[in-house]
Parts: C-alpha cells; sequence; structure tokens
C-alpha cells in the first residue's frame, strides 16, 4: 500500500503518455518554443508496463492515461490494451481530435471512460483557444463516443470573459446526452502567464450556475473525487474542480507519472523521484523500488499549497509535462 504520512492512500495514477499535443490550447501550453522532450528522454511502452506492474502491486487501482495528447503517440491502442489487462480501472483524458480511429477498440476493450476535453461550442472561439480548427471533428467524436456506450465525461476550463458565458451551454449540452460536464478552475500551469487574467474561482462558477438555474444542489460526496458535485434542476450532474484553490487535498488518492518517467505527488510538486532513471540504471530490484516508491509518496506534503510553497519557479510548466 502507498500511504503518506497524513493517512492518505494512493490508489490512483495518471499517467502522462507524451507532452506532445496537436493543439496548443492558450491555458496549457505556448504556441511555439516549446522544448519537447526527446524520444529517448520518455518512458518507452515496455518501461511503462513495467512501472505499471509495480504500482499494480502496490496497490494502484486506477489508471489514467495522460499527456499531451495521447493519441498523438504512435501505436497507443497497443499501450492501452497492455494497461487494461493490468489494471482492472482504465481511463483516458483526451482532446479527442483522432478519437474516431479508436473507437471501435475501445468500445470492444470497455474502456472505464473516456474525459474529454471541450472548451467551447462556437468554432470560431475553439479555434481562438486551441489555435486549431478541429472543433467539427470534436463535437463529432464526442457523440460517437456516446453512441458507442463508453462511459463520457466533458471537461472545460473556465476562462472569465473567454467561455463562463457558455457554462449555462454545458450543462444543457450534458443533459441532452447524458454526460457528466465538469468545470475546471485554469491553474497557472502555461508556461506563460499563469493564466491569472482569466482565473476564475469554483464559487464564482457555482455562483454563475445558481444564477441561472433553479435548483442547483450540492450532492453526497459518496468517494473520492477530485470535483464537487451538484445536480442541477433535480436531474443533470455537474462537477466542479477546485484544481487550483485545492480544497480537496485532505482526500487525495492520486499521484503522478510524467512523460519522463518522474513520480510526482501532486500537481503542484516541483521534483519527484526519477523512476525511469532507476529502471534505466538496473542498479534496484523491483522489491527495492517499491520500497522507495513508497517512501517518496509517505512524503507527500498536506496540500497542493504546501507543495507550491516548496517550488523553487514561480513560471509553472505546461500541464503536458506532468500528465495533467
Ligand atoms: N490532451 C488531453 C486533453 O486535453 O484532454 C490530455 C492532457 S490535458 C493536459 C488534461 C486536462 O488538463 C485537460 O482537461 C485540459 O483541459 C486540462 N488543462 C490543461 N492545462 C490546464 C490548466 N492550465 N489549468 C486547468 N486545466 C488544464
Ligand atoms: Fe493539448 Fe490537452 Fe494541452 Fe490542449 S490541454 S494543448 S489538447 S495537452
Amino acid at each position: 500500500m502507498l500511504k503518506d504520512d497524513f493517512n492518505r492512500t494512493a490508489t490512483y495514477l495518471r499517467i502522462g503518455v507524451t507532452d506532445r499535443c496537436n493543439l496548443r490550447c492558450r491555458y496549457c501550453m505556448p504556441e511555439e518554443g516549446i522544448d519537447f522532450s526527446k524520444r529517448k528522454d520518455l518512458m518507452s511502452y515496455e518501461e511503462i508496463i513495467k512501472l505499471s506492474k509495480i504500482f499494480r502491486d502496490l496497490g494502484i487501482q486506477k489508471v489514467r492515461i495522460t499527456g499531451g495528447e495521447p493519441f498523438v503517440r504512435k501505436d497507443m491502442m497497443h499501450l492501452i490494451t497492455e494497461l487494461h489487462s493490468i489494471f482492472p480501472t482504465l481511463h483516458i483524458t483526451t482532446n479527442a481530435t483522432l478519437l474516431q480511429h479508436y473507437l471501435e477498440e475501445l468500445k470492444s476493450l470497455k474502456i472505464g471512460g473516456l474525459n474529454i476535453s471541450l472548451d467551447t461550442l462556437d468554432r470560431n472561439k475553439f479555434h481562438l483557444i486551441t489555435r486549431r480548427d478541429t472543433f467539427n471533428r470534436v463535437i463529432d467524436n464526442i457523440y460517437k463516443s456516446v453512441e458507442a456506450n463508453i462511459p463520457t465525461k466533458i471537461n472545460m476550463v473556465v476562462m472569465k470573459g473567454v467561455n463562463d458565458q457558455e457554462i449555462p451551454d454545458f450543462i444543457r449540452l450534458g443533459k441532452k446526452l447524458n454526460v457528466e460536464v465538469r468545470f475546471i478552475e485554469a491553474m497557472p500551469f502555461n508556461q506563460l502567464d499563469g493564466n491569472k487574467s482569466v482565473f476564475m474561482s469554483h464559487p464564482e462558477i457555482l455562483q454563475l450556475i445558481k444564477e441561472k438555474f433553479e435548483e442547483v444542489s450540492k450532492m453526497n460526496d459518496t468517494s473520492i473525487s477530485s470535483s464537487l458535485k451538484y445536480i442541477v434542476d433535480n436531474e443533470t450532474v455537474v462537477g466542479i474542480i477546485p484544481a487550483y484553490t485545492r480544497s480537496l487535498c485532505s482526500s487525495c488518492n492520486r499521484i503522478r507519472l510524467t512523460p519522463k518517467g518522474e513520480l510526482l505527488n501532486c500537481l503542484y510538486s516541483e521534483k519527484g523521484l526519477n523512476l525511469l532513471e532507476l529502471i534505466r540504471s538496473k542498479a534496484l530490484n523491483d522489491s527495492q523500488l517499491k520500497g522507495h516508491i513508497k517512501n517518496a509518496v509517505a512524503g507527500k506534503l498536506s496540500s497542493g499549497w504546501e507543495e507550491e510553497e516548496k517550488r523553487d519557479d514561480t513560471i509553472f510548466n505546461s500541464m503536458t509535462t506532468i500528465g495533467g
């Protein structure tokens, strides 16, 4: 078991499989000048699988594949199939631009779920936010994913003055498709201005929803969750993720493996245990490696605020380097 000093158990691992992406979302990365990792510095599929088995033995039950954009990495279905045989619950976060090629296989694998990122329902605004014109493809793939009965959620990063006025339309879309929509607070990870000018907090997002809908009630927290869940008009489940205000750290069960094989206890951690270096050096056997991982997780700080305080830098890298 991976326990930390605050009595939390890590059971959920997010694996960043690449830092590359075919979009350039403004809140995530700059248009140019991104220092993408060299192929040799990324975990190979064999290395991801080896580490995954070690994490399974240490009590990880749920894995999310993320990035960068997972599907830009070659032969991703091979990795998905392998990881699905290791973990009972496998989820993927994707921008859905390439999903049409994989939906059949994901359906037959009975994948745990897809979280699809979509920040606007307007094609021009989508182009403005992502710097790419793939809105129609993404919408089409969201509908196809729902039609294929793959458990699907929609993630929207809320940006004041950019897309906040679309929140009611997203809730209506969630109702129409019967999918959960989650509104995410913008975090400072964009290797640029830290998203400060567009930031909208969880209470502000909630207030906006309450102004537009008659019945908004908090759902009871039944399990560990990264989102605060609400029911709108007695039927539509909506999540708000306090990714910046960090109010759910006390029940956090997540750890992260970056594309370069570094184990991070928190999104806001600056450094972590370099597992890729350790497995490539072959200096440790599996049991020693497990001991190192246990120690690293035991040292997880009480909150993301503490993790941030410990950092030397103030400019945060893109989410893609963390395994977002
Ligand atoms: N490319 C995939 C995607 O966009 O779904 C997976 C990787 S992306 C880094 C994972 C999630 O992080 C997406 O929902 C994205 O919107 C979100 N994200 C990226 N940068 C963010 C930021 N600065 N603040 C909040 N969420 C962010
Ligand atoms: Fe790519 Fe996802 Fe970042 Fe957008 S949020 S640039 S889709 S990694």
